[in-house]
């Protein structure tokens, strides 16, 4: 079949092109079996769990409120009967969702892999200077000699919001300077809480990809700063990755089983691809071919899609489709894909698709009246996953490819961030234009 220019099957191009919300299913997607030889593995995924479990009494001494848990950072995964009649309607299966919009200290997915990122830096920058022992007691990093030196060191991270505000609370936290640079989408609140902590909170016209580059020149040319690169990050990425053995714990606890009888579909907001990518990489290593992951993108940035949807594997902007990263997601705000995230998961996802931003508000006020859950307009990109799987003719086709017709499945929808948003902004959520009738 003739491709579009930048490497695309002519629906797929059209539909990104002309903003159209669509499924598109991965081609790609390869069995666990015969991916073994990766450079990556589960290996990974438990290594930086066993280091975050190192990192606990740390983060409990730091933050009050993961007293309760030792200073584990988990959301709950709940049954939302409510939302399943309504998403699923008489389809065969149940839904559930993992509230990651209530993850405690930075309110948004980005607590996983962002506070990870900023430990592990610390950690390796304080043995490097002889301050603490390898091994040793993780609280020595609150010592006053170890703090004095994180005075003299910066962190910065590039941003459209919530990663900044997961980085620039762990660093602050630790006494380090932290300095985020913002695009131009980001809120104003999300700004103001963060100079309210003390973070050096830098703004740059353009979008989210200005940002990153601003901040990791910025931090080159200082020998004494640490760039948390969003854009390429194997700690990012594993750091989320962790998700997935929580969940397997919480599945198993809800006596939930994954097999061919029971398959489990879930169903991630996606931005740069570094929080979906982990988590679904960790699940398809857990749960192997039993697991269909899916990544919901607004249709003005729809960046892990496009690259996973390419002929061959290539960085590209969805600004090559003309499309312009404006959306009221900001947290999904971005128009290139990770370049450590998207070769990954290339073999893995089952698909992805894309939504717009009336449809988001609809699922926001959905998701409130359904369940009394309250997100940011990013975090409901995962509820029209269902939707798009039990009614559209791709999402059938897919179903029917895996011979799920029997079967009975579990969805998963993963709401991403929410708890921090102030009300004046929830208020502006719940009036915002509706979408009207959907076509699914
Ligand atoms: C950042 C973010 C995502 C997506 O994470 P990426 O690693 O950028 O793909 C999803 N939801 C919310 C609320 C976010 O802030």
């Amino acid at each position: 079949m003739t491709k579009d220019p930048v490497g695309l099957l002519p629906q797929v191009a059209a539909s990104l092109r002309h903003r159209r919300p669509f499924l598109w299913l991965n081609g790609n997607r390869r069995p666990i079996d015969a991916l073994s030889d990766g450079p990556f593995g589960l290996a990974d995924v438990h290594a930086a769990a066993a280091r975050l479990d190192r990192f606990a009494p740390l983060l409990a001494s730091l933050f009050p409120e993961l007293a309760a848990t030792g200073g584990i950072i988990e959301s709950v995964l709940v049954p939302a009967p409510n939302l399943e009649n309504e998403l699923l309607g008489s389809a065969p299966g149940r839904l559930l969702v993992k509230c990651d919009h209530a993850l405690p200290v930075a309110g948004s997915i980005k607590a996983r892999g962002g506070i990870y990122e900023v430990l592990c830096h610390a950690e390796d920058l304080a043995i490097g200077d002889g301050l603490i022992e390898p091994g040793g007691d993780i609280r020595q990093l609150q010592s006053d000699a170890v703090k004095a030196r994180f005075a003299r060191h910066s962190v910065a991270v590039g941003s459209t919001g919530n990663l900044g505000l997961s980085i620039g609370i762990m660093a602050a936290a630790l006494g380090f300077r932290a300095v985020v640079h913002m695009s131009s989408d980001a809120k104003a609140w999300k700004k103001s809480r963060l100079r309210d902590r003390g973070v050096e909170v830098v703004e740059h016209d353009g979008d989210f990809g200005r940002a990153v580059e601003a901040g990791r020149r910025q931090a080159e040319s200082d020998p004494d700063a640490y760039f948390v690169d969003d854009e390429y990050s194997p700690t990012l990425f594993f750091g989320y990755a962790v998700a997935a053995l929580r969940l397997k714990r919480q599945l198993d606890e809800l006596a939930i089983t994954v097999d061919a009888d029971h398959p489990l579909f879930v169903y991630l907001p996606c931005g740069v691809g570094g929080s979906p990518g982990g988590i679904l990489f960790g699940l398809r290593h857990l749960f192997g071919d039993h697991v269909h992951c899916f990544l919901a993108e607004p249709v003005e940035a729809p960046c892990v899609l496009l690259r996973l949807a390419l002929d061959r594997d290539r960085p590209i902007s969805v600004r090559e489709l003309g499309l312009a990263n404006c959306t009221e997601a900001d947290g999904l705000a971005v128009a290139q894909a990770s370049d450590f995230a998207a070769p990954l998961m290339r073999p893995l996802a089952s698909g992805a698709y894309t939504v717009t931003d009336d449809m988001l508000f609809d699922d926001m006020r959905l998701l409130d009246r359904t369940e009394g859950l309250s997100v940011e307009p990013s975090a409901a990109a995962g509820l029209a996953g269902p939707r798009w799987l039990t009614t559209s003719a791709e999402g059938r086709a897919y179903q029917d490819g895996c011979a799920i017709g029997t079967a009975r499945p579990t969805h998963i929808v993963w709401t991403t961030g929410g708890s921090l948003v102030p009300e004046a902004e929830r208020q502006r959520f719940a009036s915002a234009r509706s979408s009207g009738p959907a076509g699914y």
